[in-house]
């Protein structure tokens, strides 16, 4: 019997070299769960046919080619290519949209003999935080389907905890992988920027976005970052082998970073800040140096980033018009095609950010919103790189709170965007960042911790999450 729910990557690796079980096994227990469960959950919007990717893996298998993640199921986030296969961006402009090339980081995972069983709903272009944004319907949390899954890689983690894959995709651009996967109890990695490549990732704010793993714990994690994380030239913000094997410490983390003033905000779930306390409490009987700091710019960032994120945003949508990207509607002039395909391909949070980011880049706004912005965004990253010299690690927790209700935060959009307060620093400083369940809140909903590490160093901080993730269960 096999225990989907329970299985990690490396379990199912060492199953299916024994031959304790085949990829069609594992495969068909991850579409009994598809079946038995996505019609309400709506964590994939499409299934996709892998019976050939099947076979191949288990030919791997069996001539001894198997690689860590041969004949393990994947489900892939619906922003990210996929040659052949629609890849929406859960938007209904792009309902058509089949992918021409696919991101280098599926062709790794399809070269290794991993077997992509579908796509996961998002919200659309990735800007939520509870994967109600989708033009294709709300995702639930699988542990409290009354509950949203957190966003905007909600459909990933979804699929994720109900058993349809082994691990998942997600992108990352202000928490988009974290956040959901603190709201369901699992470990969500956010790269360094550049570490992972970000052709064939519809942009959002393309100076922030990540594409990073969704797994059951840390260790998975570091295995499959070590598929996607690689040297691309296709993107020009791809980070050098060089600078990568420059960058490298071994050094086991001693010192945690503890930002009070960040952590202890106005607003913050109690009983979140109780198990953030009490984690430290247990890092330090571990032996961990507990070194309280203060990062006086770092609360700007949710700011920060939701001026720079919408500029990126409008920049990056302006593509899709009906002209030369998305589904066109018509009318009796050009301009009215554009506003009609637009006005009816985006949803509402898509056009608000649009029309924000529009504003802050127009004549006279661009110095007093924009550039102010990028100026503190600059100032911030100083802040953390200059922490880094003193500590190696910085905690806080992931969320202000845990998994909250369907429909709770819809018709505030600032208090939506309050979920980023925490994980936003990571993608304006551009260091990497992950997300540990750590326990449970009263109501039943799991709970997390989010470390940062220096920039580059991604694997010691993975490491030090495999180190402690038990320790804090
Ligand atoms: N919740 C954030 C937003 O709405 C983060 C999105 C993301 O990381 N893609 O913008």
């Amino acid at each position: 019997m096999i225990n989907i729910q329970e299985l990690t990557v490396k379990e199912a690796h060492k199953k299916l070299l024994s031959k304790d079980i085949t990829v069609e096994d594992l495969v068909g227990e991850c579409l009994k769960n598809i079946k038995e469960k996505n019609q309400e959950l709506n964590a994939l919007l499409e299934v996709f046919d892998v019976k050939d990717d099947v076979k191949r893996a288990q030919d791997m298998i069996d001539s001894g080619k198997a690689t860590a993640i041969t004949g393990i199921p994947v489900v892939i986030k619906d922003n990210i290519l996929y040659k052949g296969h629609i890849s929406s961006s859960s938007s209904k402009i792009l309902s058509n949209y089949k992918a021409s090339y696919s991101s280098p980081v599926v062709q790794k995972l399809l070269e290794a003999g991993a077997v992509i069983v579908g796509r996961s709903n998002m919200d659309e272009f990735a800007m939520g935080s509870s994967t109600e944004n989708s033009a294709y319907g709300v995702t639930k949390n699988p542990l409290d389907t009354t509950r949203v899954p957190g966003g905007s890689s909600g459909g990933s983690v979804s699929a994720l905890v109900s058993g349809m894959c082994l691990f998942a995709l997600g992108s990352d651009t202000g928490g988009s992988i974290r956040q959901p996967a603190a709201f369901c109890g699992v470990v969500g990695f956010k790269p360094t920027y550049g570490l992972v490549t970000r052709y064939g990732l519809y942009s959002m704010a393309n100076s922030f976005d990540q594409i990073g793993p969704i797994t059951k714990d840390s260790h998975d994690a570091k295995i499959i970052n070590d598929f996607i994380s690689f040297y691309d030239k296709n993107d020009a913000t791809s980070i050098k082998e060089e600078i990568r094997q420059k960058n490298k410490n071994d050094k086991k983390v001693k010192k945690i970073g503890v930002p009070w003033g960040l952590v202890d905000i106005e607003g913050i779930d109690k009983e979140t800040l109780e198990n953030f306390k009490n984690n430290i409490s247990l890092l330090e009987k571990e032996g961990y140096e507990i070194v309280p700091i203060d990062l006086p710019l770092a609360p700007y960032s949710l700011a920060v980033y939701y001026i720079i994120m919408p500029a990126e945003v409008s920049t990056n949508l302006s593509r899709f018009d009906g002209i030369r990207y998305g589904n066109r509607v018509s009318d009796k002039d050009l301009s009215g095609v554009y506003k009609k395909s637009r006005g009816e391909g985006f949803g509402k949070e898509t056009i608000r950010r649009v029309m924000l980011g529009t504003y802050v880049l127009s004549h006279g706004y661009y110095d007093s919103y924009y550039k102010k912005a990028v100026n503190m965004k600059n100032a911030i990253t100083k802040e953390f790189d200059d922490m880094f010299e003193k500590v190696d690690v910085i905690a806080t927790p992931t969320t202000p709170s845990p998994a909250f209700k369907i429909g709770e935060k819809t018709s505030d959009p600032v208090e939506m965007y309050l979920s980023d307060v925490f994980t936003s620093t990571a993608n304006i400083s551009g260091i990497p960042a992950i997300s540990v369940p750590t326990g449970k809140h009263s109501n039943g909903m799991p709970l997390d911790i989010h470390f940062s590490g220096r920039k580059y160093e991604d694997e010691r901080l993975i490491d030090f999450c495999i180190d402690i993730e038990d320790k804090i269960k």
